[in-house]
C-alpha cells in the first residue's frame, strides 16, 4: 500500500476553513461555481501551453468539464481534462492561499465593524473562496490528479489537514483533475441532477469548454415481443412458436400487425449542458440585455448589473471583437480578485484564453472597466512577455480607449449621473494622463457652479457664457461654502458672471492640465492678471482708482509688506472686501498650498 503523506494547511487558510464551515452563509451553491471555474482555468492553461508546445495536448487532446452525481456514495465529481497538478502543486495550491487581500478579506470577515457595510454574505461570493468552498457542502473532499510532468495523486482532506498519496491504481486519468466531494448530510440535494443542472446554467452557462452532465433518460421504446419474450422466466411452448412465425414476417417486410410493445427505459449518457460559444463572438443584435447582464456577473462576481457596456467588432490595422462594461459602482479594492496592480481585461487570441494580468490593455484611469477582448491577428505560439510587447496591442489600446469613451458619452443623463458619481476622479486623472484623449475626455467633465445646485459640463458653462465673456472663470477651494463667499468670486457674481466651483482636490490639477474648452481658455479668479472686459467709462474710472491709491500702493509694496508678499495693486476684482491675497499667474493658490500641506502631513 501507497504511503499518504500528512500535511498541515497554512494558518490562512485555516482561518478561512474555519469560516467557511461555521459560518451561516446561506448561499452554499457557489462552490460548483468555483470548481466548474477552477476547471475552466485548468483547461485554459493546458491550451496555452499547447501553443508553444503541441505535445503537451497528446496526453488527452479532448478539453472538457464532465460531471457525475454518485448517489450510492453521496458523491458529486466534478473532472476536468486540464493541466493537472503535480505533486509539489498540490501542496502549493491546495494548502496554502495566494490570493491577494486575503489577509484583509479574513480580517473583516472576523471583525464586522471593519467592513464598509455590505452583507457577509456577499462577502464570501464576492472574494470568491475558491477551492476551499467545497468545505461549504462537502465534509471531505478527494482530488485525484495527473499533471504531464508528474505521476497521479491522491489529495484528501477533511478539512482539518490533508494527505497526498501517490495513486496505487496508476495513472488512470490521462491528464486533469477530479474533484470529488463527500456531501453532508443536509447537502445531498447536489446529488439530484436536476439541481445540478440548473446550476450549471446559472452560474456557468458562459464557461468556454463543452461542460457535460452525466444523465439519465427515460425513453420509449419499441421492443419487438420475441425479444421480451425471451427475457421472460415462465415461457410457453406458443410464445416461442409465435416468435418464431414473427420473425418469419418481418423478414417479408410491411406487416400490418407488428407484434411489438411500448418499454419504459432508463439510459444514462453525458449531456451537453452549457452553450460553449462565447458570448463575445456572437452577433452583438443577437445578444439580449439579459444575456450581457448575466455574462457580466459571470465574469466579475459582481452581484448587481452593469451600468453599461459596449460590444463591437473593430476592423483596419487589427481585427478584434471586444466587450467590455462599466460596474455600478467602484470596484473596492480589497474585493479586487485580480489583484491590485493589473487591469480587468481579459485578452483572448482566436478564443483562446491568453491571460488577465496585462497590466496596461487599459491606462490606470480605466481600470475599473471590466470586460474581454479576442483578436485574429495577434501570434498564439509566443509567450505572454513577447505578446505584451506586440506592435499591435499598442493599436488594440488606443481603440478601446476611445470605445470606452464613446460608451460614456452615449449615457443618458441619469445613468451618467450614477457614473459620475462613482468615477469622476477617474475621467479627472484622465485629463491629466491622456494628452492624446483630453478634449474627449474634457467633454466627460462636470464641476459644481455658481449657476445652480446641481454640476454642469463645460459646453453647457460654454453656451451661457456672456456675450463678451472671453474665458471660462473658476475658483477652487476646500468646499462649496467657502469658495461661494471667497472674495474673488463676488464681484463676478454681482455682474451675472457664472464661476465654476472646484471643491474636489484633483480639480484644479485637472483643469491645469486643460488648456482650453471650445476655444475659450480657463481664468483661476485668484490668481493675477484676471481682468474683466468692461466699458470705456469703467476702464477710466479704475485708471483714475489706479492714480489716487498710488501713494498706498507704494507704501504697501516698499514699506509695511515689504517681506510677506511680492507686490499689491489696486484690483478690480472685488465689491465689498477691501482687500484681497492673490496668487501670482505661476504661483500656487492658496488652495493648492492647502491641499501640498496636507498631503505632507
Ligand atoms: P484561484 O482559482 O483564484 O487561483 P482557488 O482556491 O479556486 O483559487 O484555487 C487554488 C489553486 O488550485 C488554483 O490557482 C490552481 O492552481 C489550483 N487548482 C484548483 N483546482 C484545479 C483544477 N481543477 N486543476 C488544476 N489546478 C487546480
Ligand atoms: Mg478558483
Amino acid at each position: 500500500r501507497e504511503k499518504a503523506e500528512k500535511f498541515t494547511f497554512q494558518t490562512e487558510v485555516n482561518r478561512m476553513m474555519k469560516l467557511i464551515i461555521n459560518s451561516l452563509y446561506r448561499n452554499k451553491e457557489i462552490f460548483l461555481r468555483e470548481l466548474i471555474s477552477n476547471a475552466s482555468d485548468a483547461i485554459d492553461k493546458i491550451r496555452l501551453l499547447a501553443l508553444t508546445d503541441r505535445k503537451e495536448l497528446e496526453s488527452n487532446p479532448e478539453l472538457h468539464i464532465r460531471i457525475k452525481a454518485d448517489k450510492e456514495n453521496k458523491a458529486l465529481h466534478i473532472m476536468d481534462s486540464g493541466i493537472g497538478m503535480t505533486h509539489q502543486d498540490l501542496i502549493n495550491n491546495l494548502g496554502t492561499i495566494a490570493k491577494s487581500g486575503t489577509a484583509d478579506f479574513l480580517a473583516k470577515m472576523q471583525d464586522p465593524s471593519k467592513s464598509e457595510g455590505g452583507d457577509l454574505n456577499d462577502m464570501i461570493g464576492q472574494f470568491g473562496v475558491g477551492f476551499y468552498s467545497a468545505f461549504l457542502v462537502a465534509d471531505r473532499v478527494v482530488v485525484t490528479t495527473k499533471h504531464n510532468d508528474d505521476k497521479q495523486y491522491i489529495w484528501e482532506s477533511d478539512a482539518n489537514s490533508f494527505t497526498i498519496t501517490e495513486d496505487p491504481r496508476g495513472d488512470t486519468l490521462k491528464r486533469g483533475s477530479i474533484i470529488s466531494l463527500y456531501l453532508k448530510e443536509e447537502a445531498q440535494d447536489f446529488l439530484e441532477e436536476e439541481t445540478v443542472r440548473e446550476l450549471i446554467r446559472k452560474y456557468s452557462q458562459f464557461i468556454n469548454f463543452p461542460i457535460l452532465m452525466w444523465s439519465s433518460k427515460t425513453v420509449d421504446e419499441e421492443v419487438p415481443v420475441e425479444e421480451e419474450a425471451v427475457a421472460e422466466p415462465a415461457k410457453t411452448e406458443d410464445d416461442v412458436e409465435d416468435a418464431d412465425e414473427e420473425a418469419k414476417v418481418e423478414e417479408a417486410a410491411d406487416d400490418d400487425k407488428p407484434k411489438t410493445k411500448k418499454v419504459s427505459k432508463t439510459i444514462w449518457d453525458w449531456l451537453l449542458i452549457n452553450d460553449s460559444k462565447p458570448i463575445w463572438t456572437r452577433k452583438p443584435a443577437d445578444v439580449t440585455t439579459e444575456e450581457y447582464n448575466n455574462f457580466y456577473k459571470s465574469l466579475t462576481k459582481d452581484s448587481s448589473e452593469p451600468l453599461t457596456q459596449t460590444h463591437f467588432i473593430a476592423e483596419g490595422e487589427v481585427t478584434f471583437k471586444s466587450l467590455l462594461y462599466v460596474p455600478k459602482v467602484q470596484p473596492s479594492e480589497s474585493f479586487n480578485r485580480y489583484g491590485t496592480k493589473s487591469d480587468n481585461i481579459k485578452l483572448y487570441v482566436r478564443r483562446v484564453f491568453i491571460t488577465d494580468e496585462f497590466n496596461d490593455m487599459m491606462p490606470n484611469f480605466l481600470s475599473f472597466i471590466r470586460g474581454v477582448v479576442d483578436s485574429d491577428d495577434l501570434p498564439l505560439n509566443v509567450s505572454r512577455e513577447t505578446l505584451q510587447q506586440h506592435k499591435l496591442i499598442k493599436v488594440i489600446k488606443k481603440k478601446l480607449v476611445r470605445k470606452v469613451l464613446d460608451m460614456l458619452k452615449k449615457l443618458d443623463k441619469e445613468s451618467y449621473e450614477q457614473f459620475w458619481k462613482e468615477f469622476s476622479t477617474n475621467i479627472k486623472l484622465g485629463v491629466m494622463e491622456d494628452p492624446s484623449n483630453r478634449s474627449r475626455l474634457a467633454k466627460l467633465l462636470r464641476f459644481q457652479t455658481s449657476n445652480g445646485k446641481g454640476v454642469t459640463s463645460l459646453a453647457e458653462y460654454v453656451e451661457r457664457m456672456k456675450s463678451k465673456q472671453e474665458h471660462i472663470y473658476y475658483i477652487a477651494g476646500a468646499n462649496r461654502g467657502e469658495v461661494e463667499k471667497s472674495p474673488f468670486v463676488e464681484r463676478l457674481l454681482s455682474k451675472g458672471y457664472e464661476v465654476l466651483f472646484l471643491v474636489e482636490a484633483v480639480d484644479e490639477y485637472c483643469i491645469s492640465a486643460l488648456p482650453e474648452f471650445d476655444g475659450k481658455k480657463f481664468q483661476n479668479v485668484a490668481k493675477e492678471g484676471f481682468k474683466l472686459n468692461e466699458s470705456e467709462k469703467s476702464k477710466k474710472n479704475f485708471e483714475s482708482l489706479k492714480s489716487a491709491f498710488e501713494p498706498l500702493v507704494k507704501w504697501l509694496n516698499d514699506v509695511a509688506l515689504k517681506d510677506q508678499i511680492s507686490k499689491a495693486q489696486v484690483s478690480e476684482r472685488l465689491s465689498n472686501s477691501p482687500c484681497a491675497l492673490v496668487a501670482g499667474v505661476f504661483g500656487w493658490t492658496g488652495n493648492m498650498e492647502r491641499l501640498a500641506m496636507s498631503n505632507a502631513h
